[in-house]
């Protein structure tokens, strides 16, 4: 039957997968430059893990056992000459030189490099190998890290558990945004996590659920209650893990997992079609995303735009600020992927959970405690945040709205700016905005002089006084995952208090009707870009509440769409009129289940063509 443990799911999804229990030191590959004088060191320190391995490999060959597979051998002597492969061992020491980088930097980007040459091979076998590549930058990197050697049998465990088709499933007590980013790179081989703390709405579960990976947070105690190299299955629906379970479960959870594949199939022959309402009202689908290469995503799930690019990932896990160049590079790349679809970009929302690393933070002249390399603040999420940072560091904002800026030429660009709360801080961001454009005019550098300016409504005071926001601002968004956690005062990363983070709570649902009705009255697009978006228990909630725009992680935007072609505006709107009469959350959860019953039985399976082209809805952005 197998052990059984609960949290709350984050993404959706079933996966089944061989446990590794994360130590933090397996997360943390740093990054930085070195003076010139420090080369020698730099690739002497390569040298040295590049031996050490070498060695290690050596040692593990002489103690294959003379009745063991000939694939053990023949796999360590593919570990060796790819460990003995120019490409490989000499690149390194040549990027430490000419760029001047740490050995591990200069080890990552090469590895990258050889994967992706691996990858181009039109052979299934090659384009495999590319997994041994990791395989054996990560025990050089181990050794640079001064760490022992993997445990041999975990090594052989997950060798031969990749070779079965498994993957794994990670498994830490908490875990930072950047760690996730971190694992964007791994080639799959993570097939999704558990951790002890976090809320189902922390940007590292945000990211975890861009990566479409199943993930479960706040299972108490789960680094005592599994072993490294357990099977698990983790039913993210259900908000469980199932630890070494029974074959008749297992046979149980693949048919599942079967049956969710067809789903996802059938799902996708949506993509090319309208969103709109069962009775013709043009919906946007907006993608939400982390990373440039993500909007690939948003292109697969056929999204209207893109509703929200998070760029603070593009300066996380680095150790230098990227420069204006580089940003301009990252958003003229979604800019021209979306051929015309709006863009909108918001501007650095660092700061709480989402920390750059101390020597970045040094460079903008903040303090840091000498310690773990943060600085002290004492309640982040309260603190110097988004706007509030880039007020704070003129020179970081300015720069990064002239990258977005010159961006516009390349495509329907928008500027997002989050948590305002202070009609000051609308009118300075708007003074920002201004000078960006006067330096790029007086470089003579193209960008669109349209470029619509917007503002993220996710502290309750814009809610509650949106006067200012309507008067001048193009566009609203409601950042529903920060108003939920500043409205009920509960941290939104803290698992403790993940109970009472209820989107549902009527003071959360009063802030976001209003909003969406005060915006829409002014003329302003309104739109939902928190988590809530693409939540197929409350779209209909938030449809009856006028709501035409939505912006959700791609992997969810097919699913939302396909309930809206279920749903009629009218009633749904009468939906949302009775629920704002109900102070009870559990009573409003009840109000929207039972009004989807019914019509999920008559259902039709696939939408219809609506007899008229559907207009588009008006837009003042
Ligand atoms: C939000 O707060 O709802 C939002 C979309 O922004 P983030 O999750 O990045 O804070
Ligand atoms: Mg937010």
């Amino acid at each position: 039957m197998g052990k059984q443990l609960v949290g709350q799911g984050v993404a959706r999804g079933i996966v089944i997968g061989r446990a590794h229990l994360l130590a933090p030191s397996e997360l943390d590959i740093r990054q930085y430059h070195v003076q010139r004088a420090d080369v020698l060191h730099e690739v002497a320190r390569l040298n040295n893990a590049f031996s050490l391995v070498r060695a290690e490999l050596e040692q593990l060959r002489a103690n294959v056992a003379d009745d063991a597979p000939a694939e053990v051998r023949a796999f360590l002597d593919l570990h060796r000459m790819i460990l003995d492969d120019s490409l490989l061992c000499d690149a390194p020491r040549d990027l430490v030189r000419s760029r001047l980088i740490n050995a591990e930097w200069a080890l990552t980007i090469q590895l990258e490099e050889v994967c992706l040459q691996f990858e181009a091979i039109d052979d299934d076998y090659f384009r495999s190998r590319s997994q041994d590549v990791r395989q054996v930058v990560e025990r050089v990197l181990r050794r640079l890290a001064g760490g022992r050697p993997a445990p041999e049998a975990l090594g052989r465990r997950l060798q031969e558990g990749a070779r079965e088709g498994e993957r794994l499933v990670l498994v830490a007590h908490d875990l930072a945004p950047a760690d996730v980013l971190h694992f964007r790179e791994d080639g799959g081989r993570v097939a999704g996590f558990i951790t002890e703390l976090g809320g189902p709405t922390s940007h590292t579960m945000i990211l975890a659920r861009s990566l479409g990976l199943p993930a479960i947070v706040g299972v108490a105690d789960a680094r005592d209650a599994i072993e490294e190299g357990d099977l698990l299955v983790v039913d993210s629906d259900a908000g469980r893990v199932i630890v070494q379970p029974g074959e008749e479960l297992l046979a149980e959870y693949r048919t599942r997992i079967l049956v969710q594949g067809q789903a996802r199939t059938e799902l996708r022959k949506l993509r090319g079609k309208l969103s709109r309402t069962k009775d013709g009202i043009p919906i946007e689908l907006l993608a939400n995303i982390e990373m440039p290469d993500d909007v690939r995503d948003a292109l697969d799930a056929g999204a209207d735009g893109v509703g929200l690019f998070r760029t603070e990932f593009l300066f996380m896990n680095r150790d230098e600020l990227p420069s204006e160049d580089e940003q301009y590079e990252s958003y003229a790349k979604v800019a021209r992927a979306m051929k015309g679809k709006p863009v909108v970009i918001r501007t650095l929302d660092i700061g709480a959970d989402k920390v750059l690393n101390a020597p970045a933070r040094q460079s903008l002249g903040l303090s840091v405690d000498g310690g773990d390399g943060l600085a002290v603040e004492p309640n982040p999420a309260l603190g110097l945040r988004a706007i509030r940072y880039c007020l704070a560091y003129p020179d970081l904002f300015l720069t990064q709205l002239r990258a977005i800026l010159r961006a516009s030429s390349q495509g329907t660009v928008r500027i997002l700016v989050p948590m305002l709360a202070h009609v000051g801080e609308i009118d300075k961001a708007l003074q920002f905005v201004g000078r960006a454009r006067e330096q790029l005019k007086e470089r003579r550098q193209k960008f669109d002089a349209r470029v619509a300016v917007g503002g993220m409504i996710e502290v309750p005071a814009a809610a509650l006084n949106l006067g200012p926001f309507v008067e001048r601002l193009k566009f609203l968004s409601l950042g529903t995952n920060d108003l939920i956690q500043y409205v009920l005062a509960i941290d939104r990363s803290d698992s403790a208090v993940a109970y009472l983070y209820e989107p549902l709570h009527p003071a959360v649902l009063q802030l976001i009707q209003q909003t969406i009705r005060t915006g829409t009255r002014a003329g302003l697009p309104v739109s939902v870009c928190g988590e809530m978006a693409g939540d197929l228990a409350i779209v209909e909630l938030l449809l009856g509440m006028g709501l035409r725009r939505f912006s959700m992680n791609p992997a969810q935007l097919l699913g939302i769409k396909q309930r809206l072609y279920e749903l009629d505006s009218k009633v749904a709107a009468r939906l949302a009129g009775r629920i704002a009469r109900l102070h009870d959350p559990s009573l409003i959860r009840d109000a929207l289940a039972r009004a989807t019953l019914p019509r999920r039985r008559q259902a039709p399976a696939a939408p219809r063509r609506p007899k008229a082209p559907a207009k588009s809805p008006a837009r003042r952005a």
